[in-house]
């Protein structure tokens, strides 16, 4: 039997990873859900759903590789001591369960046997296409020992467009070189009417909130122009912006990996090809 954990019960990722379920065993399939009107406790509704594992003794147990799924499903792992394999794209039915997951942003296809039982496994989003069918949802209730909740959920506040749904994103690596660095990246963004993105060597030196950070561990932004200053190029950076139609890259060394992903290149300082730019976008606006 296959146990499917419903974190939402409606959306596209929850779907795809009925299908995925359905693939594995499409005969013996429970989708569970965590009624739980107090928000959200990770590992309060791991409880819920080891205790559901403990009862019923599932072959496997999946659930969408949403954020909560992943988190959830990791408590469930550490409480249960069970192997858990994140991020799968596909799966292969057998004792140990085989799977194929997402690694390293993207750039790498790791296959695991999974031993144990039940296997836990989260879907890769847009691994498989979403089943239409749909699927009863049984709601259990969270188990009362859970320790920590979610009791407020703070967005950022930010004046202009918000990142992830940006056309244009103007980020700054570490070779903008300080907090201050980034008035040029802001003014182009502004006069673009885009949002200002960020690598992680910029976030881990406190020049801007991780919020703005693009990458793995960052936001994933799919804008039609990617404008990416001082950024080199890393894996984990360009996970987060291979969704973009275009991309320009300034960087001085001719070397930078970004390069090899670049639309249009910049070999240059962009403390200089920055403000350029932006004089070049007044001039021909008539400013
Ligand atoms: C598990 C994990 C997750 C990660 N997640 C993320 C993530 O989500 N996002 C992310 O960005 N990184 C992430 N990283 C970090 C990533 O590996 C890189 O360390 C990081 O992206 C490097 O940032 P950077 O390109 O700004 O800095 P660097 O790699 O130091 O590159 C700086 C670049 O600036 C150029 N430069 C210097 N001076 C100038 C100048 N005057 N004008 C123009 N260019 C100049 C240099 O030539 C260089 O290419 C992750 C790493 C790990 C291990």
């Amino acid at each position: 039997m296959v146990l499917l954990f419903a974190e939402r019960s409606d959306d596209e990722l929850f779907r795809q990873a009925l299908a995925f379920a359905r693939g594995l065993d499409g005969d013996q399939l429970h989708a569970v859900g965590i009624d739980d009107a107090d928000g959200y406790s990770p590992d309060g509704w791991a409880s819920a759903l080891a205790q559901l594992i403990r009862e019923r003794a599932p072959g496997a147990v999946l659930s969408p590789g949403s954020e909560r799924g992943n988190e959830v499903l990791a408590h469930v792992a550490a409480q249960l001591d069970l192997p858990f394999a994140a991020n799968c794209v596909s799966v292969a039915p057998g004792d140990p369960l085989t799977v194929t997951r997402v690694r390293w942003g993207g750039s790498l296809l790791e296959e695991a046997r999974l031993h144990g039982s039940p296997a836990l496994v989260t879907v890769a989003p847009h691994a498989v296409a979403a089943d239409t069918t749909g699927v009863e949802v049984e709601l259990v209730g969270p188990a009362p020992e859970a320790q920590t909740r979610m009791s407020e959920r703070l967005e950022a506040v930010s004046a202009g467009v918000s990142l992830a749904d940006a056309d244009v994103v103007v980020s700054g690596g570490r070779g903008v070189g300080s907090a201050e660095g980034f008035v040029i990246i802001e003014e182009l963004a502004d006069l673009l009417g885009g949002a200002v993105g960020c690598s992680r060597a910029v976030t881990s030196a406190g020049w801007r909130p991780h919020t703005d950070q693009v990458g793995q561990t960052g936001t994933k932004i799919s804008p039609s122009l990617y404008i990416a200053c001082g950024i080199s190029g890393a894996t984990q950076h360009m996970a987060g912006c291979k969704g973009a139609k275009k991309l320009l890259a300034i960087n001085p060394d001719r070397e930078a990996s970004i390069f090899a992903n670049a639309d249009y290149v910049v070999i240059g300082d962009l403390h200089e090809v920055v403000p350029a730019i932006s004089a070049e976008i007044r001039r021909t606006r008539g400013g």
